[in-house]
């Protein structure tokens, strides 16, 4: 073989190998690329898939969602029908037997109330024979709620608690227990008056709720209601006034006035005040008794006498 024949194998080797080399090159990088790809379709299948899954799933989903806004309609619907026969029925009860069905209950309410007790005190309602409030100890009314509810007059059994019958109007027995209740529980109050505030006349001023404070060791306060009765609560405090002055009470001090009296008793001042009287309003006058308690200037003050000048005008200038 000449060197030309030579030189051309070997170049055509050489092409060949870089041929081949090419090829198999070529050969991976595709095969690579076919497995890449077919990775990436499975991928995009699954992909798909789920897609699909997810998409059934939702259709599934507002089809239970549908399915549970039809039953509520259908309720809805099944609860207007109610609704509207309920109404008919209502419709076709008459007066007379709405009257029977309230008078029965109502008769079953009396009568649940037979032996029933209410304490005049806490309200307690106490059934059976019973003498004393479980609840408070207060004393129960001997009469049952339903006697007195019963009016004297008429014999109409009123609703217990009522005041005055609905019949005739006239007061009924558990109203004037209630007021007697009231009037035994102010006795009282000027029995205790009377008893720790000796040198104070008593006044028996009307009106209701009377109650004695006793705010400090030496200051006593006495308060009285007129119910929606102002012109009743001043002339209370008026006739007060003239009761202290009738039992020797006397303005006294550097400034004397009605406001304030005292009086002396065995060395010591006495003094009432109605100063403040109206100062929770006029229908609920008080009156402050305050022991050993003398006045500006003293009980015995006397206002000295203004001084005269001398009968002379020019008097000064001739001394
Ligand atoms: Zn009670
Ligand atoms: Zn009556």
């Amino acid at each position: 073989m000449g060197l030309f024949d030579k030189v051309l194998k070997d170049v055509t080797k050489g092409l060949q190998d870089v041929a081949d080399k090419a090829g198999e090159e070529l050969k991976s990088q595709a095969e690579k690329a076919a497995s890449d790809a077919a990775e990436q379709t499975a991928a995009a299948e699954a992909a798909n898939k789920a897609v699909n899954e997810a998409s059934d799933a939702m259709s599934d989903a507002s089809d239970g969602l549908k399915s549970e806004l039809d039953k509520l309609k259908d309720a809805v619907d099944e609860m207007n029908v109610a609704v509207k026969e309920a109404d008919e029925a209502m419709s076709k009860v008459s007066d007379e037997d709405w009257t029977r069905a309230e008078s029965t209950l109502e008769r079953m309410a009396m009568d649940s109330m037979k032996d029933m007790r209410v304490c005049l005190n806490c309200d307690n309602p106490v059934k059976g024979d019973v003498k004393f409030c479980p609840k408070c100890g207060e004393k129960l009314p001997e009469k049952t709620v339903l006697e007195l509810a019963m009016c004297p007059k008429c014999g109409k059994q009123n609703a217990p608690g009522a005041d005055f019958c609905t019949e005739c109007g006239t007061k009924l027995p558990y109203k004037e227990l209630v007021e007697e209740r009231e009037r035994e529980k102010d006795q009282a109050v000027l029995r205790k008056w009377s008893e720790e505030l000796p040198w104070f006349p008593v006044w028996n001023c009307g009106g209701t709720d009377y109650d004695l404070d006793h705010p400090e060791d030496n200051i006593y306060c006495f308060s009285v209601y007129f119910q929606d009765d102002e012109r009743g609560g001043e002339a209370a405090i008026n006739q007060y006034v003239q009761i202290l002055k009738d039992n020797g009470f006397r303005q006294a001090g550097k400034y004397p006035s009605d406001d304030h009296l005292y009086k002396m008793v065995d060395g010591v001042c006495y003094h009432a005040t109605t100063e403040h009287s109206f100062e929770g309003g006029k229908d609920s006058p008080n009156v402050y008794f305050i022991l050993n308690d003398e006045p500006q200037g003293g009980f015995d003050y006397v206002k000295p006498e203004p001084k005269k000048k001398s009968g002379s005008p020019f008097g000064s200038l001739f001394k």
